[in-house]
């Protein structure tokens, strides 16, 4: 190969990747003057604004605010809302009393409901739920307003649904699919969603059966920039993954796509879930998904979604989504095969392969696959080994987590090109023998274990033909190569950014093999380079700039704040009280109470108030004690009937509270229901450390709960009850967090507990 073409052919493989990411989604442009029926960004981040001013979690004074702000927005549409509220306790015995909005546009015609859905809660205590889900409501009602504009009656009713405490236990949808009427008109469910701040928003369909017929749907609905594929689809089926979808999909059987992105997973659920940082990119993407999907579905029959059977899809640049069915798997799989085998049986023949120049072809893709598989699955302990700061970033993706990942990609990539260039001596046909056959492999499971992943035969397909090129010609144009490695690029390259990002920097082993994967069907192209060692040795460079670049970004700043934890503890059985906090690297804020008497608890941490990641206090100091309220527990019923004994009690707080958590001894429940909510005899039996349910309080509300226990049963009830008002709690005098410091999500945080035990013997 020329030296020109090679320049040319790295550059272009280099647009290729940026290409991939760049097509995915729309580039805002300020479009605040845009016509009244078009999708406005502008319009959409108004709303943002007015709803992420202030923490509204469920039980927060600005939660009301917020349901005040889109029930007039939704007025000044000229819809007619309602409210629905009621008491859940869902799967997780999380009880809350969500209050629903709700709308409805009358079609024409008597068929199935189109649903947009979204949340309007905030996750407790400090998120500003700006993208997580402020982003989902204001293109609802952004694209609502631009639907309405067009002065045209739909078809098919179109049922609006701004859920609440879907950050709780998804209480909001719960209540709506198993209460509320309108629930069995609805065919399909458009759910928009955040775990992040940025970056491309995926489609996710949820359904009880097969994916056909709705793939079939969206892609006739046209969106702009689909962004999908069946490989994900298949991994979020296998893990216990919740939406309000996925309420919608178990209690009602109803089919819908979720919308959500995942990028800048650091500010998910945080106080920097805020206006400034929703990327404008991924708002226009929403709405470039909303818009046609609402003028498709607003017309088109959705009594007919279900369907039993499955497509393939995957999107690519220029031809949006791709889409195939199930059956072609096997066929596509075996076609491959045989192509394969008739290359290598004809190079064989005409002596262009030669069997032990192949043969060895499997050592270097062996040692590349072995030290970049190596390498990414230590690289996540070994960053935290050095910056032990990271284990408070519970999400596990750092804020300098892109740059990690650009360096352990360059050094995936560099590592190929010095391993294969001590293998330079190998000609490219007898080079790209292994990488097929390891392909052709892996085809071959996911064919069998992970049926969504099967569209990885299309690059193979590409590589096959590739092959045949260097079979049957001795200087093969560059540039044809270069279109026949497109499918890997296109298709390999987000997912190499996708799987990091989105599972945390602990999964960095998934970019690495990934990206060696990918550098396996580039061989073609690789093959022909004479001089790899210079690229290894460009790349080695790249990747200690990135490393040292991640470096002076690791400090936690005023942009990239710390996560810290600090908890006022009242134990009233004791009457002892601790200061406590999550935190394994402790701030100086935190250090102010828990600084260098800290000590690990003992007792405490198998019985802390559970959080999203399960982890109990790193630390622990002492503290005075604090008059705080206990909350007034009364037994209202305790009687003997038959073998069983039944108690009635009720707890009333008698201070501004958020949350009660109330755990058990290891006692059998005969039944259990808290607010007139029956628990599950499923969740009875399989609850975690004794937790019986943790109600998340608004307006002081008092929790009644009432128990069946064997007769000769001794009962022992453990109560938290938590106010997050630590910092403007009266009785005591804690400064506010400097600028570079947050409140930690996922955890009880700035909380005042108190916790009892009550026996009943
Ligand atoms: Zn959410």
């Amino acid at each position: 190969m020329k030296r020109f073409s090679k320049i040319t052919t790295l550059l272009l493989i280099l647009l290729a990747v940026y290409w991939s990411f760049k097509s995915s989604m729309p580039t805002y442009k300020i479009d605040n003057k845009a016509s009244e029926n078009i999708f406005s960004t502008d319009r959409a981040l108004a709303h943002v604004e007015k709803i992420s001013k202030k923490p509204h979690g469920v039980g927060f004074p600005a939660h009301t605010e917020v349901r005040s702000y889109i029930v007039s927005e939704l007025e000044a549409l000229g819809l007619e809302t309602s409210i629905q509220d009621g008491y859940t306790a869902g799967d997780w015995g999380n009880l809350s009393k969500a209050i629903n909005i709700l709308a409805r546009i009358k079609g024409t015609e008597d068929g199935k409901a189109l649903l947009l859905l979204s949340h309007y809660d905030s996750s407790p205590h400090s998120s500003l739920g700006a993208s997580d889900a402020g982003s989902g409501v204001a293109t609802i009602l952004e694209g609502l307003r631009a639907f309405l504009s067009e002065k045209k009656q739909p078809k098919n009713d179109i049922i609006i649904l701004i859920t609440d405490a879907e950050e709780l236990g998804l209480n909001g949808a719960d209540l709506f699919v198993n209460n509320h009427p309108w629930a069995k008109d609805v065919g399909l469910v458009l759910n928009f969603e955040a775990r992040g701040s940025g970056g491309p928003s995926y489609m996710l369909i949820e359904t009880n059966r097969g994916n056909g017929k709705l793939i079939e749907e969206f892609t006739k609905a046209n969106p702009k920039y689909p962004v999908a594929n069946s490989l994900v689809y298949s991994i979020y089926k296998m893990l216990p993954n919740d939406t309000d979808l996925t309420v919608f999909r178990e209690d009602g059987d109803i089919e819908g796509l979720n919308f959500a992105f995942i990028d800048d997973h650091y500010d998910y659920h945080t106080a920097r879930d805020n206006f400034e940082r929703l990327d404008r990119n991924t708002l226009a993407h929403q709405g470039s998904y909303l818009m046609p999907l609402l003028n498709y579905f607003a017309d088109s029959d959705l009594n007919n979604l279900k369907s039993l059977n499955d497509s393939i899809y995957f999107n690519v640049p220029y031809f949006k989504l791709v889409s195939y069915p199930f059956e072609w798997i096997w066929p596509m799989f075996g076609l491959a095969i045989l192509f394969f085998i008739i290359l290598l049986v004809s190079g064989l023949k005409k002596k262009i392969l030669q069997f032990n120049e192949l043969a060895t072809g499997f050592l270097p893709l062996l040692i590349v696959l072995l030290i970049n598989g190596i390498v990414g699955f230590y690289s996540w302990t070994f960053l935290r080994w050095v910056y032990p700061e990271y284990k408070d970033i519970l999400h596990g993706f750092t804020y300098n987590g892109h740059t990690y990942i650009a360096a352990f990609v360059i050094f995936s990539v560099a590592i190929c090109f010095w391993v294969y260039n001590k293998f330079k001596k190998i000609r490219t046909p007898d080079l790209m023998v292994a990488p097929l056959f390891l392909w052709l492999v892996i085809c071959g499971l996911v064919s069998v274990y992970l049926q969504g992943a099967s569209f990885f035969i299309v690059p193979v397909y590409a590589v096959l033909v590739s092959f045949m090129v260097v079979i049957n010609q001795k200087e093969p144009s560059p540039y044809l190569l270069l279109i026949l490695a497109l499918p890997a690029l296109w298709i390999y390259a987000p997912f190499i950014k996708m799987f990091p990002i989105g599972l945390g920097l602990k999964m960095m082993v998934a970019a690495t093999l990934l990206t060696t994967l990918t550098f396996y069907l580039l061989l073609p192209i690789f093959g022909f380079y004479k001089n790899k060692n210079r690229l290894a040795f460009i790349g080695f460079i790249l990747f200690v700039g990135f490393m040292v670049s991640a470096h002076f970004n690791s400090d936690f700043t005023k942009e990239n704040a710390k996560p810290s934890s600090l908890l006022y503890v009242l134990d009233a059985d004791n009457n002892t009280a601790l200061w406590a906090t999550y935190e394994h690297e402790i701030s100086d804020w935190t250090s102010q109470y828990i600084g260098s008497d800290k000590k690990i608890p003992e007792k405490l941490a198998d019985k802390t108030i559970s959080s999203k990641y399960a982890s109990g206090f790193t630390y622990v100091s002492e503290a005075p004690i604090k008059e705080i309220v206990f909350p007034l527990i009364e037994t209202t019923i305790d009687t003997v009937i038959g073998n069983e004994r039944q108690l009635e009690l009720c707890i009333t707080p008698q201070r501004d509270v958020n949350r009660l958590e109330i755990f058990t001894n290891g006692i059998q429940l005969n039944e259990a229901s808290v607010n007139n909510i029956e628990l599950s005899e499923h969740y009875l039996t399989n609850r975690k450390n004794g937790k019986l349910i943790t109600h998340y309080i608004s307006n002081n509300d008092y929790t009644e709960l009432r128990l069946t226990i064997p007769k000769e049963a001794s009962l022992k009830l453990t109560i938290y009850e938590a106010s997050n008002d630590l910092l403007s709690n009266s009785q005591f005098t804690i400064p506010e967090r400097p600028d570079d410091i947050i409140p930690m999500p996922f955890v009880l945080n700035d909380a005042v507990l108190v916790t009892k035990t009550i026996s009943f013997d």
